[in-house]
């Protein structure tokens, strides 16, 4: 069968990588988690302590962007690819609160969206790709012949996270997640370069009442609209 690029963009919290697994497992498909890009840089800025509550400093880490290498590695036992920081498996270390308050700000940054946006671009050169993201649709893969839109109420987002988060015992509150979901969503429609828009051409699915099951289905059969 035809491979094609599948693009996955929304809101935080939406799903979207949950969707997105899925999708490449159930193809065959490589999948890509560009939010994962992000936040590698965003914990890479964080130890080098060029972001904090109180300050960023954006010339450091555009400076030092050549030192930082990304690389995704297939780890059979969970099913997917997990992304290497300088050669350090760092999947879940950029799961936290913490990185996810500083990661928004990081994004903002236009060499660093150069910079990634390329790598990204390289990954999906030979087809049979699944990304998800914010720009996937609109400046990564404009190209793309599926793209797909995802969206769900705030306070459904924040409880989905919030209970990912408790899983994992992280000392949190239901507000603060709330809060982050919030922020994150502002930061990321509102900036210059490469906002969270839909692409014209990209199918909204709001899953607020979907089952993970029900959401694959309708991808899959939009899939198979695609490739023929
Ligand atoms: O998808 P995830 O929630 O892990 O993404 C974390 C953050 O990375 C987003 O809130 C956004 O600021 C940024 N991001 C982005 N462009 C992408 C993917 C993620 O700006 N393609």
């Amino acid at each position: 069968m035809k491979k094609i690029t599948i693009a996955i963009d929304g809101f935080s919290s939406t799903g979207k990588s949950t969707l997105a697994k899925a999708l490449a497992k159930k193809l065959g498909y490589v999948y890509i988690d560009t939010g994962a890009m992000y936040r590698a840089v965003t914990l890479f800025a964080m130890r080098k302590s060029f972001i904090d509550t109180k300050h960023f400093d954006r010339d450091r880490l555009v400076e030092s962007l050549d030192l930082i290498e990304l690389h995704f590695e297939y780890n059979p036992e969970r099913g997917f690819a997990e992304i290497y920081l300088n050669q350090e498996n760092v999947e879940s270390l950029i799961r936290t609160l913490e990185v996810s308050q500083f990661v928004s700000q990081i994004a903002e940054v236009r060499e660093v969206r150069k910079k990634l946006v390329e790598q990204q671009q390289n990954f999906g050169k030979s087809k049979g790709v699944v990304m998800d993201g914010r720009d996937i649709g609109t400046v990564v893969f404009p190209d793309a012949e599926l793209k797909i839109f995802m969206t769900a109420s705030p306070d459904i987002r924040a409880q989905r996270r919030y209970d990912e988060l408790k899983e994992k015992s992280e000392n949190i509150t239901y507000e603060a997640v709330y809060q982050n979901v919030v922020e994150r969503d502002r930061i990321d429609t509102t900036r210059e370069d490469s906002p969270l828009i839909k692409a014209d051409d990209a199918i909204e699915v709001d899953n607020s009442t979907l089952t993970r099951e029900e959401q694959l289905d309708i991808i899959l059969n939009l899939v198979a609209q695609s490739v023929k």
